[in-house]
């Protein structure tokens, strides 16, 4: 191997143990105006891993821009001062941070690019493809087949909200690795939709995980916190960084969840909030007409943790109200539910417990295997 040098991207050379901007060329757009997806570079001064990060893919998904805002600089919003999360000085190898993949998509607040294509269904992209696949192609191709690992960061729709949670192929050992340093407290499997960055990169070499939290077109504290403690979770756990790793309170893998939707048109009325655990055959939601004549109950199938809830009162039959993961072992239930109702409380006087992992619908396993 040869000597820890600086990161050349384009024009742009990082020396080690600094940081610079660069950027991606998309072409003009049609004022004969550049286009480009603007990078943050922090080039470690000892050899090490290379980390990606991207956001708002989908356009008006915000929470994932302020959360590589504040990894970036702090809540300063200033570079190279007290309150920055990282040094590059002391760090190992390379974190590239993508703040907004769908530039214009966020500039109209929107999830789609300006074509309304979901960009991330079309990875890897096409060098002579649609301007979504051309976008795909240049990012996959100069940024995502250079990393050594992958953090791709989201929101709900602006209907809903999902509580943090990471989404990672559990069958990969890596992935799998990278989803617990990250410390959510829910870890879903899933391995993405064909056409996703997560999907394609893993599938390229490149072990990615997936990160949903909040809402979309808000910068939301709790969710741009959990981000950042992930990422930089992450970094540790890859050696990048010197630190501890945040653990979760306690922490679920599971395979099945189950999403409970309106059975009929109406106002909806949440009886719960996002986090909040129930038990099956517990009413979650009432569906009323506008003058309230007439009402509707909706009951929780299963016993489990809410990780995704509705937060628009209009529903048509079918809209999803509430994503609850199927929780089985009955410690675990009277863990989460001890948890949930004590409220907002530091941290550290929170248990940290067993994990448990959902196989499938007929079983559980206690994942007890910590690295
Ligand atoms: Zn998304």
């Amino acid at each position: 191997m040869g000597e820890w040098g600086p990161f050349k991207f384009g024009d742009v050379r990082v020396k080690p143990g600094s940081r610079e901007q660069a950027e991606i060329d998309l072409g003009d757009d049609p004022m004969g105006n550049p286009m480009n997806i603007p990078l943050h570079i922090i080039h470690g001064s000892e050899r090490g891993p290379t980390l990606v990060v991207t956001a708002a893919i989908h356009g008006n998904e915000m929470n994932g821009t302020g959360i590589i805002h504040q990894l970036a600089f702090g809540s300063d919003h200033q570079a190279g001062t007290t309150d920055d999360h990282i040094d590059p000085e002391a760090m190992s190898g390379t974190l590239i941070l993508v703040p907004v993949v769908n530039v214009e998509g966020m500039l109209l607040q929107d999830r789609n690019a300006p074509d309304g294509r979901d960009i991330n269904r079309l990875f890897p992209g096409k060098k002579d493809g649609n301007q979504s696949q051309r976008l795909a192609h240049t990012l996959f191709d100069q940024v995502v087949r250079r990393a050594d690992y992958l953090i791709d960061l989201h929101t709900a729709p602006n209907t809903r909200m999902n509580v943090p949670h990471v989404r990672a192929n559990l069958d990969n050992t890596t992935c799998k690795k990278l989803a617990r340093a990250f410390g959510t407290e829910v870890i879903l499997h899933s391995n993405g939709p064909e056409g996703s960055i997560r999907r394609t990169a893993t599938d390229a070499g490149v072990p990615a995980i997936l990160l949903e939290s909040g809402t979309s077109n808000r910068f939301e504290p709790d969710s741009l916190e959990c981000g950042v403690r992930g990422i930089l979770n992450v970094m540790a756990k890859l050696g990048m960084l010197e630190g501890k790793l945040v653990k979760p309170r306690w922490r679920i893998l599971v395979r099945r969840f189950r999403w409970i939707r309106a059975p009929e048109g109406g106002l909806l009325h949440t009886l719960i909030d996002g986090g909040a655990s129930v038990k099956k055959g517990e009413t979650i939601a009432h569906i009323t007409d506008p003058f309230g004549s007439s009402v509707v109950s909706i009951t929780s199938p299963v016993t489990g943790y809410v990780v995704g809830l509705a937060t628009t009162p209009l529903v048509r039959p079918g809209d999803p109200i509430a994503n609850v993961v199927i929780v089985r072992e009955k410690k675990l239930q009277e863990i989460i539910e001890k948890d949930t109702q004590a409220g907002l409380k530091p941290r550290e006087h929170v248990e940290e417990v067993e994990e448990d992992e959902i196989e499938d619908e007929s079983g559980s396993t206690l994942d007890e295997t910590e690295s």
